[in-house]
């Protein structure tokens, strides 16, 4: 009888499964894709998943190793998720082993029980009592069986040093069996009360009825939806309501929100609604935690999941629903490792598991919007703000001829103190952080250039430091210029830290909070900060687009944007699109209550084509027109593409490496694997020298998928395989969002 071979992904970047032989003494059937096993693998062990079983291998008979040990009963990864993975890893070309390795919560990879926490518990066994004679000259065993004693339901591990228990008066005492250890595994989540809801639901309005209705109708089969709302208008009560609809048929629910931030925020307006387990999910939870959540996913005892983008990969038991908030923000699309798009792999995973999938946005993507006019998406619209609130007007503040001090012009530091003034809030908004984006020197005009990279950097005056924010590459700030030894260095342009000193100074009453990846790395820093400006005193809030994201402020008027420029310039066929949404995000946040709410846009270009649209027309015809441009260029949603980017330390090296890839897709595309797909490059990447790499990408453009893909699929077989790549770093990016 032939042995059985063993396929299995295993965490490296080859795109290939590797075989071993069964260990002994598993029965076939033990043997189930999406089981984990511990395998050899050079010098180390590694742990792999079964793929599929054979009874061939390529490799020879006497190089085959077997596998050393069969991690789990029953599969780790249930079957849905596995064909999620699957696909994956072959719609974005990466080996299947790395893209489980990014799936899987940490500890299941690391080889952890597939199982929820098991926790031991000592007891005092039954009869045992301190007046043992045994304990006659062991007071601290004697006193370890008092403490216990008072814990008729035993004391966890954990909880031992809490109580003073000490470990080894126990072990003694385990000996003499005067107290015994249970294993009970840690109680899973409960859920309270007998109805899910915990609070009433607002009476929907008629377009959200609608949309509800429309989503609710096609509950059981799969469907996607593009639920496009202005900011406020009410979408994520239509969530809510759908959620419920959801629970009550027995399902669970996944909802995806770009950003940790908004995590604890959600969470807590969820909880308010129902008596249901809610599993949070985000970078910033510990490992163990998250394996729990995961599980308890997995096992059906959380009801509603949700998180970030990786926890698109979370098994659900019973699924009923995804929803993906704001489905067009950048953070949904991993720009490292596997560079997958959470957003698109949601819409598989619903067709794969045929639910209904909602995407909502008030700014929605231009792929999306695409989606819909080509019928694949049902558009439901929201067209008005729920409640009193009403939408805010725009001001475009032609800052040309106007002085900026510290970014910040005459006519907006007025309007700015008469909001003040009036009691209420403002939001002051700048997509950059530090003290200044360059430093010069005024005598010689040398500038704070980052040694490894095409870049400036940053000044933190706080921390007299410069900045690379490319590279994290930091310097103190010189006391004279390193080229003339001049002392007359000066700050150039605003970053938020500039434009949070001066607003403290020119508004010396309010307080000034900044939000940004500085301000807020300390844990919890933004919670506290919600909670204070929750409040509802007048302040002033300055930040990067962390304050565009989502929140609630409902006693900011006035929004300030210091600098819509960047979006205007920029060679990224993207960077209008993202400017856009940035500008009505944050405009969002302005009057989300009872006072009309006022936006004033400072910029050089306050007559630019796409800003006086936006501004008066609103995204919509903003986003048609966008489209339209995108489609006579071929850009996507009308093309496909995909990047080769290759780094390497020499000058050229990454280049060379390129040709070489562009050479054999080419002779692959004459031997009729793929066709018309055009190649553009190689050419440096904008920004050529970072962190001390030289960088330079490839783009592949094509009009239809399924023949890039043809060629991708054995394309980067080839390149594998290519010497000239061992020298350089090189990654493929499917759909890339961003060209750098
Ligand atoms: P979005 O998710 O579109 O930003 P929300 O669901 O957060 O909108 O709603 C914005 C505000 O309007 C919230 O304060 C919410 O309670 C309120 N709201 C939503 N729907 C209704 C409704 N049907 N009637 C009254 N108020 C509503
Ligand atoms: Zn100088
Ligand atoms: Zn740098």
């Amino acid at each position: 009888m032939p042995d059985t071979i063993l396929r299995l992904a295993l965490p490296s970047p080859l795109r290939r499964l590797f075989d071993y032989l069964a260990p002994a003494g598993f029965p076939r059937s033990a043997l189930q894709p999406g089981v984990r096993l511990r395998v050899p693998f050079g010098r180390r062990e590694v742990i792999g998943i079964l793929v599929e079983l054979s009874d061939r291998s390529e490799v020879p008979a006497n190089k085959l190793k077997p596998a050393l040990e069969l991690l789990d009963r029953t599969p780790a990864l249930p079957e849905s998720l596995f064909r999620l993975c699957l696909w994956t890893a072959q719609y974005y070309q990466h080996s299947l082993g790395d893209t489980l390795s990014w799936a899987l919560p940490v500890l299941l990879r690391q080889g952890e029980l597939a199982e929820a926490r098991q926790e031991r518990f000592w007891l005092v066994s039954p009869g045992a009592n301190p007046d043992d004679p045994r304990l006659a000259r062991a007071p601290r065993q004697r006193e370890a069986l008092r403490t216990l004693a008072q814990h008729h339901h035993g004391v966890p591990h954990t909880l031992l040093s809490k109580l003073q228990l000490n470990k080894d008066s126990l072990d003694l005492l385990l000996q003499k069996e005067l107290v015994h250890v249970e294993i009970r595994r840690s109680a899973p989540l409960q859920r309270h009360g007998s109805s899910w809801l915990a609070q009433p639901e607002l009476p929907l309005n008629a377009q959200q009825r609608a949309a509800f209705n429309a989503v609710q109708s096609g509950m059981d089969d799969f469907g996607a939806f593009l639920l496009y709302g202005v900011t406020g208008s009410g979408k994520t009560e239509v969530y809510l309501q759908l959620i419920r609809h959801a629970l009550e048929a027995g399902k669970q629910v996944l909802v995806l929100i770009p950003e940790i931030n908004l995590g604890p925020q959600t969470f807590e307006r969820f909880s308010r609604r129902f008596n249901a387990r809610i599993a949070l999910l985000h970078s910033g939870i510990n490992d163990r935690d998250r394996l729990d959540a995961w599980l308890a996913a997995r096992d059906g005892e959380a009801d509603i999941v949700i998180g970030t983008r990786s926890a698109l990969f979370t098994p659900l038991k019973r699924p009923g629903l995804i929803i993906v908030d704001e489905e067009h923000d950048g953070s949904y699309k991993q720009q490292e490792g596997l560079r997958y798009h959470a957003r698109d792999l949601a819409l598989v995973r619903a067709r794969q598991e045929n639910l209904p999938i909602v995407l909502g946005s008030a700014t929605p993507s231009l792929e999306s919007l695409h989606n819909a006019h080509a019928g694949r998406y049902a558009l439901l619209k929201l067209s008005e703000r729920a409640g009193n609130a009403k939408p805010p007007r725009f001001l475009r503040l032609d800052v040309k001829s106007l002085p900026l001090d510290s970014g910040i012009s005459g006519p907006l530091q007025q309007a700015i103190g008469k909001t003040l003034e009036a009691g209420q809030q403002v939001l002051v908004f700048l997509n950059r952080r530090g003290f200044a984006p360059t430093l010069l020197c005024h005598d010689c005009g040398w500038i704070s250039q980052c040694p490894r990279c095409d870049a400036r950097m940053t000044l933190h005056q706080r921390h007299n430091e410069l900045r690379c924010h490319h590279c994290g590459h930091v310097e103190r700030v010189p006391r004279q210029c390193p080229e003339c030894s001049q002392v007359d260095l000066r700050p150039v342009g605003a970053g938020t830290e500039r434009a949070e000193e001066r607003l403290a100074l020119l508004f010396p009453d309010y307080p000034v909070f900044r939000v940004d990846r500085d301000s807020t790395a300390r844990k919890g820093a933004m919670d506290k900060l919600f909670t204070t400006i929750s409040k509802g005193e007048p302040c002033l809030l300055v930040g990067t687009q962390m304050l565009a994201k989502g929140h609630h402020f409902p006693r900011v008027t006035l929004v300030a944007i210091l600098d819509a420029d960047g979006g205007l310039f920029s060679a990224d066929f993207r960077a209008s699109e993202r400017m856009a949404q940035l500008i009505v995000q944050v405009a969002g946040r302005a009057g989300r209550a009872d006072e009309p709410g006022k936006v004033i846009i400072q910029s050089h270009l306050a007559d630019h084509p796409l800003l006086v649209q936006l501004t008066e027309q609103g995204y919509t015809a903003f986003a048609e027109q966008a489209l339209s441009e995108r489609r006579s260029a071929s850009w996507p949603p009308f093309s496909h593409l995909a990047l080769l980017r290759a780094e390497a330390h020499k000058p050229g090296q990454a280049e060379s490496f390129l040709d070489e890839a562009c050479t054999i897709a080419e002779q692959l595309m004459q031997q009729g694997v793929g066709s018309n797909i055009e190649l553009l490059g190689p050419v440096p990447a904008p920004m050529e020298r970072r962190a001390g790499r030289y960088r330079a990408q490839l783009l592949l453009q094509a009009g239809q998928r399924a023949p890039l893909h043809r060629l991708l699929a054995t394309w980067l077989l080839a390149l594998e395989a290519l010497p000239s790549g061992r020298a350089v770093r090189w990654s493929l990016d499917v759909d890339p969002m961003d060209m750098f």
